[in-house]
């Protein structure tokens, strides 16, 4: 599922390839996931131009000249392709832009889970839970303080609190354990247990995780001038390594599933409290 290393990834890639081109054709292959009539995206983004790639919780919200939004959140399988037209088309490719210059911009979902919308830029609140969810975690609002503040609201425990949108966007399964593991802290901790400084330390944490991801996940998407998008995960330290080393102090690395999500964390590093 991409998260904000990724789409923070594809989103730096397509700002330095499409801002400022226009549209030639969209062709809109696979319904589910069009929020907004398909024919709408077919007929209306023609002749239209892309400005910058901006990125919301899990959104990318691709801009555009005539000041509506193209937002995509690609759920649990969905990617970005960028390239040439020529390239085999994936069979679940629900959407492609031919884009002036040449290439393709495709969205690809294995699943059909994700969800395409376009809507005018001033009514993005029109998106199912955009005005309920909280803010975005690499939103310059969300300082430290204002993150202990809202942490405060919550009760259960730690890592569904940082997998709730409603509280923070953009971090998912694989990140919250990677982020709990840097900060030294049990995922089942519920939050009251927490002390301040445990809660600042997972702020600084969260920052310093997606930093040191979104590069390695680039390295893995982008070739040249294409993009395609593929998850690359294995310079991960605890998610989904149960049974391997805990980088940091050797213990083995517990695995649990429940509710069909992975949570992986040392025992040693993180002790419960
Ligand atoms: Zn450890």
């Amino acid at each position: 599922m991409p998260e904000i290393p990724e789409l923070e990834a594809i989103r730096a890639f397509l700002n330095a390839h499409i801002v400022g081109r226009q549209i030639e054709s969209a062709e809109t292959r696979i319904p589910p996931v069009f929020r907004t009539p398909a024919k709408e995206l077919r007929e209306t983004l023609p002749g239209d131009t892309f400005g910058t790639v901006l990125r919301h919780g899990k959104f990318l919200l691709f801009g555009l000249a005539s000041e509506r939004v193209l937002a995509i959140n690609p759920m649990l399988t969905g990617r970005f392709q960028y390239l040439e037209p020529k390239t085999k088309l994936h069979a679940k490719t629900c959407l492609v832009i031919a884009i002036e210059g040449g290439m393709h911009l495709r969205y690809v979902d294995e699943r059909l889970m994700g969800k395409v919308y376009l809507v005018p830029l001033r009514n993005l609140a029109m998106i199912p839970n955009w005005s309920t969810n909280g803010p975005d975690l690499l939103d310059p609002a969300l300082t430290e303080d204002a993150w202990l503040a809202a942490l405060k609201r919550y009760r259960g425990q730690i890592k569904s609190i940082l997998t709730n949108a409603e509280f923070v966007q953009g971090i998912g399964n694989a990140y919250s354990d990677e982020i709990l593991w840097e900060a030294q802290i049990n995922p089942y901790t519920s939050r009251p247990k927490l002390t301040e400084e445990e809660q600042r330390t997972l702020y600084q944490a969260a920052h310093r995780v997606m930093e040191w991801a979104t590069p390695l996940v680039a390295g893995a998407m982008v070739k040249g001038d294409t993009l395609d998008y593929e998850e690359r995960r294995d310079f991960m330290r605890v998610h989904r390594l149960g049974g391997k080393p805990c980088p940091r102090c050797g213990a083995t690395i517990t695995e649990i599933t429940a509710n069909q999500r992975i949570t992986s964390f040392c025992r040693t590093c993180q002790p419960e409290k």
